[in-house]
């Protein structure tokens, strides 16, 4: 069901000094940054290989990484691993006592379909699930 790790989510208070991190640092091109609004965050995707790292930056104080950021600090939100058929994996997940944050996957960056499982039933690290359109 889980193909590969698409990326790891990790959450930053200031995406400039991410991004000076994983570029002038440890060497990895960023792609262009984008503003996804749905999230109220700034992304900067690092392709890696068959992944990504996604730096996500709060853009106001409503967004789940601001709120994650006061209580947490920096570092990894979440683990998001790409399926093929995802509305199929979350009958499965469900059927298997894992939650889902929505009752609906959510459009995410990129072109895809996602959805969150609660860090409460997974070990304590939030999974999301990731379709590509
Ligand atoms: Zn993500």
């Amino acid at each position: 069901m889980l193909k590969k790790i698409d990326h790891i989510g990790i959450a930053v208070k200031n995406l400039e000094r991410g991004i000076e991190l994983y570029r002038d640092i440890l060497g990895v091109e960023p792609e262009a940054t984008i503003d996804f609004p749905p999230e109220k965050v700034k992304i900067a995707f690092f392709p890696l290989g068959e992944s990504s790292v996604e730096l996500l930056q709060p853009t106001h104080e409503e967004s789940a990484i601001h709120k994650f950021l006061e209580k947490r600090g920096e570092g990894i939100h979440h683990i998001c691993y790409r399926v093929d058929d995802l509305n199929k994996a979350i009958e499965i997940l469900v059927a298997r006592g894992l939650k889902p944050l929505d009752s609906k996957p959510r459009n995410g960056a990129h072109n895809t379909r996602v959805v969150f499982f609660h860090p409460k039933d997974t070990a304590g690290h939030l999974i999301e699930l990731s379709e590509k359109a």
